[in-house]
C-alpha cells in the first residue's frame, strides 16, 4: 500500500493510524456455482458424508473455481479504535456461517439417507433424490 492510498477510517471517519497501525479488511463477494456444489455434495454423500466424504469427493469432482469472484473486492481501512468492534461483527458473521454450514451438512446427511427424514430436506432447496454422484452438468 502506498501512502497516497491512505484515507480516513472507513468506520468513524477519523485519523487512520494514530498509533502507526491500522487494519485493512478485504471483502470479496462470490457466487457459488450451484451445479458444482450439487455434484460435490452428492459425491460426498456417496462416500458417507462428513469430512471424510468431502475429502474423497474432492478427488473425484472438479471444484476448482466453484465460487468465483463477483466484481472487485471492497477494501475497508479501520483505525485501532474501530477494529475491535469490526472484528466482533466479523466473528459473529463467522458463527452464522458455521450454523449455515451445519445446516448444509445435515442436508448432505439427508441426501445420503433419503429413507430417513431428518428435518434438513429443504436446506439446499433441492430434493435429496437429486443429489446423486452422477447428476448431469459439465
Ligand atoms: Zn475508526
Amino acid at each position: 500500500m502506498k501512502l497516497g492510498e491512505l484515507r480516513p477510517c472507513d468506520a468513524c471517519g477519523g485519523p487512520l493510524c494514530a498509533n502507526l497501525t491500522f487494519l485493512e479488511v478485504r471483502l470479496q463477494l462470490r457466487a457459488l456455482r450451484v451445479e458444482k456444489a450439487r455434484r460435490f455434495a452428492g459425491m460426498a454423500a456417496y462416500f458417507g458424508g462428513g469430512r471424510r466424504g468431502e475429502a474423497l469427493a474432492g478427488h473425484f469432482v472438479d471444484d476448482d473455481d466453484a465460487a468465483p469472484d463477483v466484481g472487485d473486492p471492497d477494501v475497508l481501512l479501520l483505525c485501532p479504535g474501530c477494529w475491535p468492534t469490526a472484528l466482533q461483527e466479523l466473528a459473529a458473521e463467522r458463527r452464522r456461517a458455521a450454523a449455515l454450514r451445519e445446516q448444509l451438512e445435515g442436508a448432505r446427511r439427508c441426501a445420503a439417507r433419503p429413507d430417513m427424514p431428518c428435518g434438513y430436506e429443504d436446506a439446499l432447496g433441492t430434493p435429496p433424490g437429486d443429489l446423486k454422484p452422477d447428476a448431469g452438468g459439465d
